[in-house]
């Protein structure tokens, strides 16, 4: 894949990058390394005061960025702004808060006693370099989740971004270097996915966290399992939405609709499999195929689109071969399955709403990345049940329901890293964010977010 930046709109390349090659690769390594041994010494208030500074610097930068965001891959601009403010707030939340959830650990007076010790406690320090493998979808977001508690942990990042958003990449390094973090403390690593092995065997790389697809997320695992490295990964997700009988069916049917498409409907956490209780099934899809037909597809850089154009044309292909397939085989098309009229240029989708599923279709196990919902009638919770965890994925969940009863059944039941009840999946600094299943392991923000990368050392003295 090409480094470069292809304008999802239109299709125009716009800028093309040369990979780096192995000096340089090894010149980043050697700085990492070399910023990690003094890096890994300074105060939480000296790196806060960095984080923080790295926080104001992107809101003066909001427009620019958004914009370069928008351009490489195509999310409407003002959802590219809103992501660049929650990726300031994240840095000023752990800059608030890192040095308390790394404090010391205290064992009881009891078991320190008991474990003969006069004195024992654990220390959260950090790592060393950590590897990023990150994706084009919220291409400021994924990283800085990643490196707001890396750094406040103390220690240093190399990121290889996706290769269609090498702006964005180069941006974040600058970003980074500007709030004054020393050399080498956060660097971009312009090459392919063909060069991570070697970088990741190599011994100063001390770990990796990856977001993006299944296989890429094993490819990395499996080169880390070989060297006996901590990973984190957090792969795709067919997060399913269940609308029971006794919800809010039309603030239900509205929420879904942002659920779906938020990021032109790229983000795994978007809720894709939507179950809904045959007693409201009519009213609930009514509305929403209704709505996902009247949203504004068009140009992202326009203020009233409402989704744009898919990331990358083999993105759009991968879309309508699920959709196709499931046509093939019976499903009913409530909205959308083509591409809107008048958008040629661009790799844009309809929004598209589809019935009748059934576990023939490929669509019902695999994830859809794009505008497009699947909606299927139960008779049960039971039933909602079993649906919702029918899937290789294990992301997160949302349910509407106002029946206590039914709202512990969920939270017992479910086989997912988060279930949201009446509201959508949204992701918070203060919560930890991460999937079971195919959609990975460990836990990115909060505690658990900045403990992965920590070695989590026992201090015993006798
Ligand atoms: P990828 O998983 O291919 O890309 C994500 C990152 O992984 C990029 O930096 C990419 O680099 C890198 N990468 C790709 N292949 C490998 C590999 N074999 N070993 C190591 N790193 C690799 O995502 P795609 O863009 O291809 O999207 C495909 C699917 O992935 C989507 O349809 C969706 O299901 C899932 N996805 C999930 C995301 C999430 O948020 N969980 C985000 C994006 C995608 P390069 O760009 O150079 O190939």
């Amino acid at each position: 894949m090409p480094i470069a930046t292809v304008n999802p709109a239109n299709g125009e390349t716009l800028l093309t990058f040369d990979a780096l090659g192995p000096e340089e690769t090894e010149q980043r390594l050697a700085a990492a390394a070399e910023a990690f041994r003094t890096y890994r010494n300074t105060g939480f208030d000296e790196r806060a005061r960095l984080l923080e500074r790295a926080a104001d610097l992107l809101d003066e930068d909001r427009d620019v960025i958004a914009r370069t965001m928008t351009t490489e891959m195509g999310k409407p601009l003002a959802a590219a702004r809103a992501e660049a403010a929650k990726c300031a707030k994240a840095m000023r939340w752990y800059a608030t808060h890192a040095e308390e959830l790394l404090a010391d650990e205290l064992p009881s007076k009891a078991d320190v006693k008991d474990s003969g010790a006069s004195r024992a406690y654990t220390r959260y320090r950090p790592l060393g370099v950590v590897l990023a493998v990150m994706p084009w979808n919220f291409p400021l977001w994924q990283v800085v989740r990643f490196a707001a508690p890396a750094l406040m942990a103390g220690n240093t990042g190399l990121l290889k971004h996706a290769s269609n958003v090498p702006q964005t990449a180069l941006y974040l390094e600058d970003l980074f270097r500007r709030a004054g973090f020393p050399e080498g403390c956060f660097q971009t690593l312009l090459v392919g996915s063909g060069a991570i092995e070697s970088i990741l065997r190599d011994p100063r790389v001390a770990a990796a966290t990856l977001t993006g697809s299944e296989p890429a997320g094993r490819s990395v695992a499996a080169i880390a399992g070989d060297e006996v490295k901590k990973t984190v990964l957090e792969l795709g997700g067919s997060d399913p939405y269940v609308v029971m009988a006794s919800a809010d069916v039309e603030k239900a049917a509205a929420t879904a609709v942002t659920a779906r498409v938020q990021n032109n409907g790229q983000s795994c956490i978007a809720a894709k499999r939507f179950i809904v209780h045959t007693e409201v099934y009519d009213a609930f899809v009514e509305r929403f195929a209704g709505a996902m037909a009247a949203l504004t597809v068009g140009d992202p850089m326009e203020e009233a689109t409402d989704v744009g154009p898919l990331a990358s044309e083999q993105g759009r292909a991968d879309l309508e071969e699920l959709v196709d397939d499931a046509v093939h085989r019976g499903a009913t098309v409530l909205c959308g399955a083509e591409r809107p009229k008048g958008l040629d240029l661009g790799w844009y989708y309809a929004p598209t709403v589809l019935a009748g599923i059934t576990p023939q279709m490929r669509i019902h196990q695999e994830e859809t990345f794009g505008p497009v919902a699947t909606v299927y009638r139960v008779d049960s919770i039971d039933e909602a049940v079993e649906l919702a965890n029918d899937t290789p994925f294990g992301l997160s969940s949302n349910v509407w329901t106002r029946d206590e009863a039914e709202t512990e059944r969920f939270v017992r039941d479910l086989d997912a890293g988060g279930v949201f009840f009446n509201g959508m999946t949204a992701s918070h600094p203060a919560l930890p964010f991460g999937g079971t299943k195919r959609s990975g392991y460990g836990r990115e923000l909060a505690a658990h977010g900045i403990r992965e990368f920590c070695n989590i050392t026992t201090i015993w003295h006798a």
